[in-house]
């Protein structure tokens, strides 16, 4: 579960492009390469690497879960309503997109979240992902082996 929500975020490592003054709309800027589906794909394949190196059960449905785990990132990023959109199509086109609907409130960057306005996006996702959480977390019998 740890692995799986640190890939969820591993796309937004890309904001140490600030600190390198890499230009938000640059391909390595915040939302470029990082939230592509080749990034994606690349992560599925460093878990099929880990999985096999660490001799994991079923390795290639964990490269898959990791593909798309890290391809949900970007995917979310495209429903929210402001930055820039996502280069999803990087390398081929480095075109910014987002879905054309963004109900999800963008996050302010950085410190910015400890503000008025990152409070109440914490609150608009929590609300919006409570679903999932409650499905995640809802109690169910642990399987048994038989045979
Ligand atoms: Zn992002």
């Amino acid at each position: 579960m740890a692995g799986f929500a640190a890939v969820s975020a591993l796309p937004d490592a890309d904001a140490i492009a600030f600190v390198f003054r890499i230009p938000y709309e640059n391909q390595f800027g915040h939302r470029g390469a990082t939230h592509s589906i080749t990034f994606a794909l690349l992560c599925g394949l460093a878990a099929l690497a880990f999985a096999k190196a660490r001799s994991l059960r079923a390795p290639v449905q964990v490269a898959v879960l990791a593909a798309l785990t890290s391809l949900s990132h970007p995917l979310l990023d495209m429903l929210t309503n402001g930055g820039l959109g996502c280069a999803i199509f990087w390398p081929f086109s480095t075109d910014r997109l987002f879905f054309p609907i963004g109900p999800i409130p963008v996050a302010p960057i950085g410190l910015g979240m400890l503000s008025v306005g990152g409070l109440i996006v914490v609150a608009v996702e929590t609300i919006l992902f409570s679903p999932f959480l409650l499905y995640a977390t809802w109690p169910r019998r642990a399987k048994t082996a038989t045979s």
